[in-house]
């Protein structure tokens, strides 16, 4: 039997470190199109435009694939630390 890849996502566990989140988006009036582009991209949706077309992002489920950071961090759009030692995924294989 196959299981599916929400299925095993959803075994993920996840340890958010309040008021510290690991990606922080710069301020713009309006974003580029790679931030833009986060909205699709992100593996986890993070990212989300807002009322005022503007970007946000809520990292609590973030995979740390690094998309986000390889698109937008190089232009100063993001900043993108590691979470802390012992929060953010905790990923179950098997
Ligand atoms: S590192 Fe990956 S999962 Fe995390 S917010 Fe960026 S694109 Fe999404």
């Amino acid at each position: 039997m196959t299981a599916r890849v929400e299925e095993k996502l959803y075994q993920n566990r996840y340890l958010v470190d309040v008021r510290r989140p690991h990606i922080r988006i710069m301020p713009h009036a309006e974003p580029s199109p790679n931030l833009l582009a986060m909205t699709r991209l992100c593996p986890a949706g993070c990212y989300s435009l807002t009322d005022r077309g503007q970007i946000e992002v809520v990292p609590d489920g973030c995979f740390e694939c690094a998309t986000c950071r390889v698109l937008c961090e190089p232009s100063g759009e993001i900043e993108w630390n590691y979470p802390r030692g012992g929060f953010g995924v905790l990923f179950k294989f098997g």
